[in-house]
């Protein structure tokens, strides 16, 4: 990222700092609606089941013991013993009814764990989730399982009894190691339980280990900031994500309390001397910026295949290991098979509800139209390497304008070959400009999204 990025004038900013899709996917979830149900999810997944190929398989575990008042993710905050053991029953129903429309055991490349906190299940009850998944998909050839971890309920013999069922990827949630801040977050972990865990994984044999990050909370400073990137950096993660805090109180209430305590949230310009503070301090360190929000280590997995033009994303972020299909189990879940999005219902009585009449739990999604899936490429190449190909750009004439207004900003550059190429200062951006090509949105300032800065 380019030295100057502080001098970004104070009218750029400001037009820069609107509300912005993260684009985990395209078209967004936001987006979403009633044309994909169960029938044409079970038909998607029909087809993809004869074509043999292998999918990736997502899992969602939403429960958590407290509420970190950041939280956006989709979660159920129980003490209630009895929960998960209720949740694995319906899983192995959603399991079962997904095996039986795709009409044969599937071989899975990759299975990820997320949440909510997947270590809230015991270990036991994790051996009872690993058991219900490979009777209905072929585990056996899986080069990944992944796990998000939190380090503040998470025991060693959790990571030990994953490890032995082949867990082999594990991300550390950490957020802000400085103390007002996590009180201020509801979340107060230290180092050293963190350290503790991290080091049990290494030792555990899982690789590619990663720690998430987020800018722009409540109380957060450049100078305890500096020592929370010192303490991570000390880790020495194989990959760290510093995401933005998508500050979204119409949607998560426990957000509003920030503003009700008067706990100030850095302004748009503090939030990127952030991001600034933090980009540098990781690429000294010798981490690639693999695009939005990740940094990897030169010889991660992730930035070999950065460097090779072989990087791709999904629902969880980046990965080497591309599927024509993402199946996800859960309440919540969102599933991408061949051209169909589909997702579950947001809630558990409407999930069970489902189940207990015996249909998938599908409650809205997206078919892809030709537009769609052109679209979804410029935006998955700006977000992964930050080129794209002139020709994957001939479709999109009437989007020419917004370029060059881009490019005037200093955030993308044409190249003589007629490739667009997204600048160190767009990389900061990146949401901005794949907007660009976002056939959905609107003029008027979307209240779906969060800032983008
Ligand atoms: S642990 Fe994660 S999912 Fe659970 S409340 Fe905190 S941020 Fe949300």
């Amino acid at each position: 990222m380019s030295a100057g990025l502080l001098d970004v004038p104070r009218d750029l900013l400001e037009r820069l700092a609107r509300p912005g899709p993260r684009y985990t996917s395209y078209p967004t979830a936001a987006v979403f609606d009633g044309s994909v149900g169960p029938a044409e999810y079970a038909a998607a997944l029909a087809r993809h089941g004869a074509s043999g190929a292998p999918l990736s398989l997502y899992v969602h575990l939403p429960f958590c013991r407290t509420l970190c008042f950041y939280c956006a993710c989709n979660v159920i905050i129980t003490r209630r013993p009895g929960a998960a053991e209720d949740y694995l029953d319906l899983l192995e129903r959603e399991a079962d009814l997904v095996a039986g429309a795709l009409g044969r055991r599937m071989p899975v490349t990759q299975l990820h764990l997320g949440g909510g906190t997947p270590t809230y299940l015991t270990s036991a009850e994790l051996r009872r989730l690993h058991g219900l998944l490979s009777v209905r998909f072929d585990l056996s050839a899986a080069e990944e399982l992944a796990v998000e971890v939190d380090p503040r309920s998470t025991t060693i013999e959790q990571l030990e009894t994953l490890a032995r069922l082949g867990w082999n990827r594990a991300s550390f949630g950490v957020q802000d190691f400085d103390p007002a801040v996590q009180r201020a977050i509801h979340r107060v972990q230290s180092v050293e339980q963190t350290r503790a865990l991290v080091e049990a994984a290494r030792r555990l044999g899982y690789r590619g280990i990663n720690v998430d990050l987020i800018y722009g909370l409540p109380l957060q400073r450049a100078e305890t900031f500096a020592r929370t990137l010192d303490a991570v950096l000390a880790l020495r993660p194989d990959r760290i994500a510093l995401y933005s805090y998508a500050h979204v109180p119409w949607m998560r209430p426990a957000q509003a309390r920030f503003e009700r305590k008067g706990l100030s949230l850095p302004r748009a310009d503090e939030k990127l001397a952030l991001l600034q503070q933090a980009v540098r301090a990781l690429v000294g360190a010798g981490y690639q910026h693999l695009g939005m929000d990740h940094f990897a280590l030169p010889d991660d997995e992730l930035s070999l295949a950065l460097d090779r033009g072989a990087l791709h994303r999904n629902f969880q972020g980046y990965t080497v290991r591309r599927a024509d299909a993402l199946v996800a189990l859960g309440m919540s879940a969102i599933s991408e098979v061949g051209d169909v999005f589909a997702q579950n219902e947001k809630d558990l009585p409407a999930y069970e509800a489902a189940l207990d009449a015996g249909r998938l739990p599908t409650s809205r999604g997206r078919t892809l139209t030709t537009d769609d899936r052109a679209r979804r490429q410029v935006i998955l190449a700006l977000m992964t390497g930050g080129t794209v190909p002139a020709a994957l750009l001939a479709p999109f004439p009437a989007e020419r304008a917004a370029l060059d207004d881009l490019a005037r900003d200093g955030l993308v550059r044409w190249h003589p070959s007629g490739d667009l190429g997204v600048t160190a200062l767009g990389r900061a951006f990146v949401r901005n400009v794949a907007m660009v090509f976002d056939a959905y949105l609107g003029g008027a300032p979307d209240k779906r999204y969060s800032q983008t800065v």
